[in-house]
């Protein structure tokens, strides 16, 4: 393509480094340019499905005459539904990614705010037959942090946790003070389920956009492929990180740990 441009470098002098310097920009511009085709390529994929059946509903209503039983116009709801969020989940993976996140960053006792979340999706974790608990070695845990972003980071993996375990199964989500980890203090938070697992060699695809496991299960399951990737890239704006834990048809372990208050190394915006 137009970025297959590579200068033999002969010199070791100045000459030879800008010679070099131009070789990195290139691969650099190339790799960018290839994320971006791959983008475009996968939501133009994912749109695809929904709109397809969007439009084949209404066509049908269309030829028979009718405006539209109830039971379909429910469905389509629930596909437009589904779209939006579609949207709004690449619309800030895209901020994200591009290091412009709004972060609203302010004094967050994550125990209370775990303990609020826990509470908020008990209904839903009993529905499919789970039990959920929420465990914390400490009162509270401060961290300076955006509410509402850290509310979906963990909203996701529990969700998760709740989607990939049978019923039966167990969560529980633990937060810890203090782990020291990479020469910084961290507050940690664990989501362990004894759900399905991941397959090792799966782990270093998972905070890719719209990786699944098993593609045509997911699919059934609701959820948009891009979870994991909005929770890494969440918290990674807060100077944190996940590290995942699993074996397969055993459970899975997420751990989100945070930088402490007074100690956070990323960006303040
Ligand atoms: P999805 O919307 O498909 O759940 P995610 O980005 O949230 O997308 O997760 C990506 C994939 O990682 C899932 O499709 C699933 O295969 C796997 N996965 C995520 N969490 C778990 C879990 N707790 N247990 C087993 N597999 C999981």
């Amino acid at each position: 393509g137009d970025l297959d441009v590579n200068v033999p470098v002969q010199s070791k002098d100045e000459y030879g480094k800008v010679i070099q310097t131009f070789n990195d920009m290139t691969l650099r511009l190339r790799e960018a340019e290839d994320a971006r085709r791959r983008l475009v390529a996968d939501v133009a994929h994912e749109l695809r499905t929904p709109l397809s059946i969007m439009q084949l509903k209404l066509e049908n209503a269309q030829q028979s005459g009718q405006s539209g039983s109830p039971e379909m116009l429910l469905r389509l709801h629930d596909e437009v539904i589904r779209l939006n969020l579609l949207v709004e989940d690449l619309h800030v993976l895209s901020l994200a990614e591009a290091g412009r996140l709004s972060l609203d960053r302010k004094t967050l006792d994550l125990t209370k705010k775990l303990e609020q979340i826990v509470d908020d999706v008990k209904m839903e974790a009993e529905e499919n037959g789970l039990d959920i608990r929420f465990t914390s070695n400490a009162r509270s845990v401060i961290v300076k942090a955006d509410a509402g972003r850290l509310t979906q980071v963990f909203i996701n993996l529990i969700t998760n946790a709740i989607r990939y375990t049978p019923k039966g199964g167990n969560i529980s989500v633990v937060i810890e003070d203090k782990v020291m980890d990479r020469d910084a203090n961290y507050a940690c938070v664990s989501i362990i389920d004894n759900g399905i697992g991941i397959p090792a060699e799966e782990l270093p695809h998972l905070f890719d956009r719209f990786y699944r496991v098993e593609k045509a299960r997911s699919r059934h399951t609701g959820g948009t492929g891009l979870g994991l990737s909005i929770a890494h890239q969440f918290v990674k704006a807060h100077g944190g990180f996940i590290r995942i834990a699993s074996q397969h048809e055993q459970g899975s372990v997420f751990t989100v740990y945070l930088p402490i208050e007074g100690e956070q190394t990323g960006s303040t915006s």
